[in-house]
């Protein structure tokens, strides 16, 4: 870890900081209530909850996370957003030390701004964005060519104190229209740090406030926000990420103007994964064009996503304990986030029997139901068992039944035989076919007393009397994405068409029932033998078992 930069405070404000925080050590997790929080939010909360305070070796009694909505901008935040990222957080398992709103500080903010006009660090400045944008062009070039022509100044820059004092107060009070004023802090217009150009400190607009109601019709920006709580709140490492690192110079500017507490300022990598994006202003994309079917939708790496599909807070932590962090921008493989939840689900996730293309099969010399016992975690006897019931009639999956027969193959074929899993082998022997030729039903005979050579593979199967097993639809999900690192401008072009793949027809075990035969709750996860981890969807009705699959149980069958 790279060594975190000290920011240098006087003594006097040292000795305040000291009084505030008795000694505690203070982060924060600020996000903007303007989406969903995902997985590349999970590893803030991570860094910000738990890995900071380990990796500089803070006891636990003296760590303070504060969760702080980032509420500057009220056209893009809602209600729902922050009720959303109140419920990620607590469901993530992290407590914050207190929860704070940015603008519960918005009086205290104008304040500030008015004492950096009266300082002669702010002006109000009437340049349009686009001529704005203009003239911090001017700016950059200047910077590496001195003799460039033009001014990068606003001509609103040198006016009079007084004069910004009262257009400043005019802005709040309604007397302009959007656009036709800012407030912008008078930073250094030579620098070559693009940050550093009278960055706007106010803009005008005419919207209500989800958390601040109508108070307000002009609203700080970030940048003149975000180190000034971080300083009122006496955080001691303000923790983002990379691309936050130019604006480094303007964070501590402010704070040098207003003589403010210093954080010390701290970054680190951005998460990418593979096959997905990790914006919220992309996830909003895939929303509203119906691409998937909320921000809770399986498919989305948003943490409602995740956990709807079956990921626990568990699976999420320990992949980002794993990833750790760094300063290196890199991309890290979906399948190690795949690997956590088999490695946690394996041990968490009973076993059960299913099968999502039922195949008739009709055991011949079979008269009678045979109860048979089945461990709910094969490796570990004693967590206990589940009965299952073996009968004349089963359904085996579709995939297990093939008409050409092969050397590597192990299911069943004409005249071939596999293990019935918890049972014994059975050998095909007679294939039956509808008018259109589809295979509906096998014939095949029970070896009982295994009295033939004993076949290679085993199958799995459920059986086919109604009180032995539940309906269910399965959900199959593949990556969002049909390529690894979605393009900047070809995003919505390489999203994949067969992320969802639907079996209606799908049947599993009653094992899954509740000792009181109701179905199981919302969440529960099972591994289906063979096939992969599934989880209980919300859309479960009494009518209908809705399972999503998790992740399947290899890699190599991932797709
Ligand atoms: P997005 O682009 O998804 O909107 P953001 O940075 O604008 O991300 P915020 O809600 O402001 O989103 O973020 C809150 C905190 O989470 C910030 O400190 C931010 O650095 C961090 N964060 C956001 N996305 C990631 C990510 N992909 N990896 C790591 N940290 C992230
Ligand atoms: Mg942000
Ligand atoms: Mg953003």
């Amino acid at each position: 870890a790279r060594e975190l930069e000290s920011a240098k405070n006087s003594p006097a404000l040292e000795e305040e900081h000291r009084q505030v925080t008795k000694g505690k050590v203070r982060t924060r997790f600020p996000p903007e209530p303007n989406g969903y929080l995902h997985i590349g939010h999970a590893k803030s909360m991570h860094m910000n909850f738990h890995l900071a305070f380990e990796k500089l070796g803070v006891p636990e009694d003296m760590r303070e996370t504060v969760f702080r909505y980032d509420d500057t901008n009220p056209e893009a935040e809602s209600q729902e957003y922050i009720d959303s990222l109140r419920e990620d957080v607590e469901w993530l398992g992290w407590t914050p030390a207190q929860t704070t709103f940015t603008s519960d500080y918005f009086d205290q903010l104008y304040d500030l701004a008015v004492r950096l006009i009266r300082a002669d660090k702010a002006y109000v400045c009437h340049q349009t964005g686009e001529q704005i944008s203009k003239s911090r062009s001017i700016a950059k070039e200047k910077a590496v060519n001195p003799h460039f022509e033009g001014d990068p100044n606003s001509p609103w820059r040198d006016r009079p104190i007084e004069e910004s004092l009262r257009l400043f107060e005019d802005m709040r009070l309604g007397k302009f229209k959007e656009n036709e004023a800012t407030l912008r802090m008078k930073m250094d217009m030579s620098s070559p740090n693009f940050n550093m150009y009278d960055q706007v400190a106010y803009r005008i607009k005419f919207i209500p406030h989800p958390h601040a109601g109508d108070t307000w019709v002009v609203y700080p920006t970030y940048d003149f926000t975000h180190c000034i709580i971080d300083s009122l709140e006496h955080i001691d490492y303000s923790i983002c990420t990379l691309e936050f690192e130019t604006r480094r110079e303007s964070y501590y500017w402010v704070l040098e103007a207003l003589d403010l507490y210093r954080p010390k300022v701290y970054e680190f990598s951005r998460l990418n994964i593979t096959y997905t994006v990790l914006s919220k202003r992309k996830l909003l994309k895939l929303v509203k064009a119906k691409w998937v079917a909320g921000w809770d939708d399986p498919r989305m790496p948003t943490i409602k996503g995740l956990r709807r599909r079956g990921y626990t807070a568990d699976i999420l932590n320990a992949f980002c304990k794993d990833i750790g962090v760094t300063r290196n921008e890199n991309i890290i493989q979906y399948e190690r986030l795949q690997h956590w939840a088999r490695t946690i689900l394996n041990e968490t996730a009973k076993r059960a029997m299913g099968v999502q293309d039922p195949i008739l099969v009709t055991i011949s010399n079979l008269e009678e139901p045979v109860k048979l016992e089945s461990p709910d975690f094969p490796f570990a006897p004693e967590r206990g068992s589940h009965s299952i019931v073996l009968t004349p009639k089963i359904y085996i999956d579709a995939s297990d039944f093939r008409e050409d027969d092969s050397k590597d193959y192990f299911g069943l074929a004409p005249g071939k035989s596999a293990i019935l899993k918890y049972a014994f082998p059975v050998c095909v022997n007679e294939v039956l076919y509808n008018d259109t030729g589809d295979v509906v039903e096998l014939k095949v005979t029970a070896d009982k007393d295994g009295s033939s050579p004993k076949p290679k593979g085993a199958i799995t199967w459920v059986s086919a009397v109604p009180d032995n097993v539940v309906s269910a639809e399965f959900r199959l999900y593949n990556h969002l994405f049909t390529v690894e690192c979605p393009g900047v401008d070809t995003w919505e072009a390489e999203l994949n068409p067969l992320s969802l793949e639907v079996k209606a027809q799908g049947l599993i075990d009653t094992s899954v029932l509740t000792v009181n035969g109701q179905l199981p709750s919302v969440f529960t996860t099972f591994q289906l033998e063979r096939v992969g981890y599934f989880t209980v969807d919300p859309d479960t009705t009494s009518a209908k078992l809705v399972l999503n699959r998790v992740v399947t149980l290899k890699e190599s069958s991932v797709k």
